[in-house]
């Protein structure tokens, strides 16, 4: 039961939802900046962020993917966040990562696909590792139209071999071994494959089992340093999650709870959000897509 409260503390952030307001921040196409530096401004799932930057299509050891979706944007620390675990992977031999979507160019809502995003320090990376995307960049319809696999058997809740790479569960440990890193979110089945291996498990700790997640899996940064108005998570528990409340997302309990349709409600968002969505100027970093020619 007090798995179903941290749920409903926490939000379904993986429902769709849709609401004016966050059309207001989905329409928006240029960042701002109030103030002297980038801000995270509230919570993951209630806020907004200023002075976000957007990832370039490529680099070193990723290619971002759905480059029309404008959620490129994130705070500063996430696109060097993501641009060094590439570069590490890279290096590493690991394969090329897929970047999905950050947020908004001022954060915010979205209309579909996440309740969190919101303030710049999330992002989706797919679990696809294109030899592909090892040898060229990938053309603008790839970008748009491909998908990565879910790595579940079929109606089940088993890992398919077939989609399912050791150098997966080494991205993972890199990326939760990263301290600006506050918790990662994967399937609960990706959880207890990992769980089941004899490896050192102080990183798992930060892998958090979450619904669905089988195709992809979330990054969520703590808040930055001097970011005031950013408000964190609450502490991750003390063990590695191999436990009990990992056990509990392959009861009957957490099967009907999936299953429930979930109508969240829309977010209220910090005052201060008011002034990003209102701000006229834009920041001269806002790097459109060059390369990818549409
Ligand atoms: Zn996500």
């Amino acid at each position: 039961m007090k798995f179903l409260v941290f749920i409903f503390l926490l939000g379904v952030f993986s429902e769709c939802s849709s609401s004016p307001a966050a059309n207001n921040w989905a329409t928006i196409k240029q960042t701002a900046q109030i103030g002297d530096s980038a801000q995270s401004i509230g919570s993951y799932t209630a806020g907004c962020l200023s002075g976000a930057v957007s990832l370039p299509p490529n680099g070193t050891g990723y290619q971002l993917m759905r480059p029309t979706r404008n959620r490129s944007y994130g705070h500063p620390d996430l696109i060097r966040f993501i641009e060094n675990l590439a570069q590490t992977m890279y290096l590493q031999s690991r394969g090329v990562l897929l970047i999905g979507d950050l947020g908004q160019p001022r954060g915010g809502p979205t209309p579909s696909g996440h309740r969190s995003h919101q303030t710049g320090l999330d992002v989706d990376i797919w679990y696809l590792l294109s030899q592909q995307a090892e040898t060229r960049s990938l053309e603008f319809n790839e970008r748009e139209t491909w998908s990565a696999p879910s790595v579940l058997a079929t109606q089940s809740d088993s890992i398919d071999d077939s989609q399912w790479s050791p150098a997966h569960e080494k991205i993972l440990e890199a990326a939760a071994q990263s301290p600006e890193v506050d918790r990662i979110f994967v399937n609960p089945s990706v959880k207890r494959l990992l769980c089941t291996r004899k490896s050192t498990h102080d990183w798992l700790r930060k892998i958090r089992p979450w619904w669905k997640h089988d195709d992809h899996f979330h990054v969520r940064l703590k808040c930055p340093l001097n970011n005031k108005n950013c408000a964190g998570q609450e502490p991750l528990p003390v063990s590695d999650g191999c436990d009990a409340s990992l056990a509990w997302w392959f009861s009957a309990e957490a099967k009907a709870e999936a299953a429930k349709p979930k109508k969240p409600e829309p977010p209220v968002l910090p005052a201060l959000c008011d002034a990003v969505l209102k701000a006229g100027d834009p920041i001269k970093s806002n790097p459109s897509h060059p390369g990818l020619g549409q």
